[in-house]
């Protein structure tokens, strides 16, 4: 049963263990028309919005089209950027955190692509 709005971006997930082919499948994908992908979302808040490292579409973070939006948008709080980025490190490989990390972001990735 798909109960996925038709105004929504559809959304998919890709996960995999370290050297699995996780990265060159969302590559391959994302060549696609219409296609975004969001790059690997673990490394969002420590790489991307607090050290405003390069995004996979070639600018920073903060000048992305749709991370320096993202972080427009949700006017990211550093401090609350920096809690998290402790939480994500001392969580990480605990998949209830990583899952609920995971799909914090793609909440807001929807709610920014949404509106
Ligand atoms: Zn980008």
């Amino acid at each position: 049963m798909n109960n996925a709005s038709p105004d929504l971006p559809k959304v998919l997930y890709i996960m995999g263990t370290a050297r699995s082919g996780s990265t060159i499948l969302e590559i391959l994908l994302s060549k696609g028309k219409g296609v975004f992908g969001a790059g690997e979302l673990t490394s969002l808040i420590q790489d991307g919005f607090i050290e405003n490292k390069q995004c996979s579409c070639g600018s920073s973070c903060a000048d992305c089209d749709v991370w320096g939006r993202v972080s427009e948008i949700l006017k990211l709080d550093k401090q609350e950027l920096e809690e998290w980025a402790v939480l994500q490190k001392k969580w990480t490989g605990t998949m209830g955190f990583l899952n609920s990390y995971s799909l914090w972001c793609l909440e807001k990735i929807l709610c920014v692509t949404g509106s």
